[in-house]
């Protein structure tokens, strides 16, 4: 049916939404696709529905093309599964959670690997079933803590997740792999270039982990590349460590005063005039010969704050992603955590932390300080802090620092962990060369789960030798609506959206422009011929509607081709424009429809 204008539910807006940073968020409201129903809610409009079900259509087959099977899930979720795998907790604030009539505790699914472990563990029993992949295109609810950019982080939004099944590693990493060809095809036949980035598995758990990046500096994730072809979501890089340095003949470390020396900047400038370093033994000092301790404040799953000491060169930041990605291990339990900055409060009840001055071993030194309390808090490093390192550092004491203080020799850590910032020019992991820095969006996600939640829900299957064996799964997402907003952020101009033929609303947009009757006739005819030789059709039929405004809207709303038929009708031609190019030529009337059809089939 040709889609009239007259008669779509369908308002352009003039004026940007006042709470919309981005374009795809701009241009999706203002051209009618969508519009906020709650903070990171939106419904959905005729036009945005189109978009949305061509790109589920992309999606669907290439599911169906590796054999993964459709199913659909509730939204809607008792508490007990996700008890049983402690994500009731873990997820933290991010979870919606609420109660039925009777009390009874119930939550809106931020993602389905228990209810796919359980449904499989209630139908198979054999390892003759597997290997398995099922998937649903399914609504999924998640409290973000900053909703933003329209689409981009809902707190309801559609994901498409699948879920694979097997008896063993091998099959674990063949599914793995047909997931992540088939989400470099979606995006490929999207239009949409992404960057497959290695990744850390986050709340999930699991192991093999990588995501589908779009770049784009409106991104929220940070990965680094470099020429060589390594690339990782930054959370995820793993640092070069220096090789241990035997310190047999270190020198003895020594306590010098440093007064009115609390930042890295001051303490370095004070310790080229107190202790100089030779120039043989490395010229003078800098902040990288400095070992800085920072002090953050973990809040973990259970609302309960627990203070971490880390300790790392001087030159580099810490990064709270990098930290909040790594720190799991180190912690009494697992889940989302909230990290931070320790504050004044904190360090108030810290009476061995002198601000400013803090070195390691704090634990350690407690008797030799003096000190009554018996705290020992967590102290981690940073990788670069191998055996053998010597550090201008803390003593603990206020105006005093230690000069030479060695790692390993002269203080210990509880773990090193991934956790200052990475900077463009460090090295990359597998030697492929420095790496640069880019911003990117999420748009995919695929990880090995391998049996976390098969063992939590007891799922097993009887092998070929009749034992019973733990399943190992896989867990892959794509971001349906954030693909709908990216293939905006991506495909618009300062004049509206611009959409590539994949998805757009429709193949052509035809617009009749003036009073005349005849031109309307015309029009309609077009739209007619059009739409039987297979194409979808918008006709903008409005008959007291200015030509300004009817090509701003068909600008607005990005359908590839425009069609225009007004003043040329006289000499028997029309106007058929190119959206993206902005290229317009005039046509013989009767030879509109095979140039537009020509025009659909070869992009
Ligand atoms: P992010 O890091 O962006 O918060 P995530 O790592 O929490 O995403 P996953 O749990 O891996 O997301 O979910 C799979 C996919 O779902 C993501 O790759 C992303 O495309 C999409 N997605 C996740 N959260 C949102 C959201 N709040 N709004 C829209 N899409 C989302
Ligand atoms: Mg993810």
């Amino acid at each position: 049916m040709v889609l009239r204008l007259s008669q779509l539910f369908l308002r352009t807006l003039r004026e940007d939404p006042v709470d919309a940073e981005v374009a795809s968020h701009k241009l999706l409201v203002r051209a009618g696709y969508i519009r906020r129903a709650a903070p990171g809610i939106y419904t959905w409009l005729p036009l945005g529905l189109s978009v949305l079900r061509k790109v589920e259509d992309i999606i669907r087959q290439e599911m169906t093309a590796i054999g993964a099977q459709e199913v659909h899930f509730p939204a809607l979720l008792p508490r007990e599964p996700y008890e049983a795998t402690n994500r009731w907790t873990e997820y933290g604030e991010g979870l919606f959670r609420l109660q039925d009539r009777k009390g009874a505790d119930y939550l809106l699914a931020p993602t389905h690997e228990e209810m796919f472990t359980l449904l499989v563990k209630d139908l198979y029993s054999s390892y003759k079933d597997l290997p398995l992949s099922l998937y649903q295109i399914q609504n999924k609810y998640r409290d973000e803590a900053r909703p933003r950019a329209g689409l981009l982080r809902g707190r309801e939004f559609i994901m498409k997740d699948s879920y694979s099944f097997d008896v063993d590693d091998a099959g674990l990493d063949a599914s793995y792999s047909a997931h992540r060809a088939a989400y470099l095809k979606i995006f490929e036949r999207l239009g949409l270039e992404v960057v497959p980035v290695a990744a850390t598995a986050g709340a999930m758990g699991g192991s093999k982990s990588e995501e589908f990046l779009f770049p784009t500096e409106i991104g929220e994730d940070t990965f680094v590349r470099s020429a060589g072809g390594y690339a990782a979501n930054v959370e995820a890089v793993t640092t070069v460590v220096p090789d241990e340095i035997d310190f047999s003949n270190a020198p003895a470390a020594e306590v010098l005063d440093t007064p009115d020396t609390p930042t890295i900047e001051t303490l370095v400038a004070a310790a080229n005039v107190i202790a100089p370093r030779a120039e043989a033994d490395g010229g003078p000092w800098t902040a990288a010969d400095t070992l800085k301790n920072v002090v953050l404040a973990v809040t973990l799953p259970t609302g309960e704050r627990q203070l971490v000491v880390i300790g790392v060169p001087g030159d580099r930041a810490v990064d709270l992603k990098r930290v909040e990605a790594n720190i799991g291990a180190f912690l009494p339990i697992a889940g989302e955590i909230g990290l931070e900055q320790a504050g004044e409060e904190d360090l108030k009840k810290q009476p061995l932390i002198v601000k400013g001055y803090l070195g390691p071993g704090l634990s350690l030194d407690q008797a030799l300080l003096g000190a009554e309390s018996t705290t020992k808090l967590l102290y981690l490093v940073d990788p670069r802090v191998v055996s053998g390192t010597a550090w201008i550092t803390g003593a603990n004491q206020a105006g005093k620092h230690v000069f030479g203080l060695v790692a390993g020799r002269d203080f210990s850590w509880d773990g090193a962990i991934e956790c200052t910032e990475v900077r463009a020019g460090d090295p990359s992991p597998d030697g492929s060369g420095p790496l640069e820095t880019a911003r990117g969006i999420e748009m995919g996600h695929i990880f090995q789960l391998g049996r976390k939640y098969a063992e939590a829900l007891d799922l097993k299957v009887l092998d070929q030798y009749g034992k019973q064996v733990v399943v190992t799964m896989g867990s892959y997402g794509v971001g349906v609506t954030r693909a709908v907003a990216a293939l905006a952020e991506a495909n618009h101009d300062d004049r509206g959206l611009v959409w590539p033929r994949t998805v757009a609303p429709a193949d052509v947009h035809v617009v009749a422009v003036g009073r005349g009757e005849e031109i309307f006739q015309a029009a309609e005819k077009l739209a007619a011929d059009l739409e039987a030789a297979g194409l979808s059709v918008i006709y903008d039929d409005r008959p007291k509607v200015s030509p300004g405004v009817k090509f701003g809207d068909a600008e607005l709303l990005g359908v590839p081709t425009i069609l225009a038929v007004g003043r040329g009708l006289v000499d028997g031609v029309v106007e058929i424009k190119d959206r993206r190019s902005g290229e317009a030529e005039n046509i013989e009337v009767d030879k509109a429809v095979d140039y537009v059809v020509n025009a659909v089939r070869n992009q």
